[in-house]
């Protein structure tokens, strides 16, 4: 009887060993705040998203988003606030993402969408609906409302070989949507 209760336990403990391990696994890949996935996660499971386009010549947008006067929202209304922010932005990305879409937060306030099958027009427009729906946002602890408003920078994959090389350009847009005055998005040319 001995001999089958070890293999027994033994496999018990070797399961539960396992799912110990996946929950590291995932946890170390998600952003405990919002639960979005975080730059690992992301990198992850962006890598075979681009390696699929980039084979098969499809069609591949990115946005990256940062909120605007961010640490001016935390420093009037408080760092619970500014969390509040950070947790509705994400599940608004999450409503509007499609199956298939990788989402994340890439920083502090910056987040991050890559967008198969999706062509600069279709990306534009959806970054144009995601800001305009950020401003109708209406965070208010302690009944202050509080406005907020979102800068992007988007882009269609051409001639990139590495995703690094597409995430660095949409920074440099994003960061000209920025000193245009922010609350708007900036497509590659
Ligand atoms: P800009 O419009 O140029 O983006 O200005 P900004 O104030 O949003 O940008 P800046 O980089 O100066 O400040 C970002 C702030 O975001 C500072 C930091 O404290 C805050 N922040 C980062 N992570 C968190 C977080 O998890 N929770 C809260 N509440 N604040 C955070
Ligand atoms: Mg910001
Ligand atoms: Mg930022």
């Amino acid at each position: 009887l001995q001999a089958p209760l070890t293999a027994l336990a033994l496999t018990i403990q070797f399961r539960h060993q396992e799912s110990a391990k996946q929950l590291a696994e995932r946890l170390s890949q998600s952003d405990p705040l919002t639960g979005l996935h975080n730059r690992r996660g992301f990198n992850e499971l962006a890598a075979p998203v681009w390696s699929t386009a980039l084979r098969n010549q499809r069609p591949l947008s990115l946005i990256m988003l940062d909120l605007d006067h961010f640490k001016q929202l935390n420093d009037r209304h408080g760092h619970d606030a500014g969390d509040l922010a950070l947790e509705q932005t994400a599940r608004l990305l999450e409503r509007i993402c499609r199956a298939g879409d990788v989402l994340a937060r890439w920083g502090g306030e910056e987040f991050l969408l890559l967008l198969p099958e999706t062509g600069l027009p279709e990306a534009h427009a959806l970054a144009e609906r995601l800001r305009q729906q950020i401003q109708t946002l209406t965070l208010s602890p302690r009944g202050v409302p509080i406005s907020l408003s979102a800068s992007f920078g988007v882009i269609e994959r051409s001639t990139q070989q590495q995703l690094e090389q597409l995430i660095n350009q949409a920074d440099r847009l994003l960061y000209q949507a920025k000193s245009a005055g922010r609350n708007q998005v900036i497509c590659e040319a």
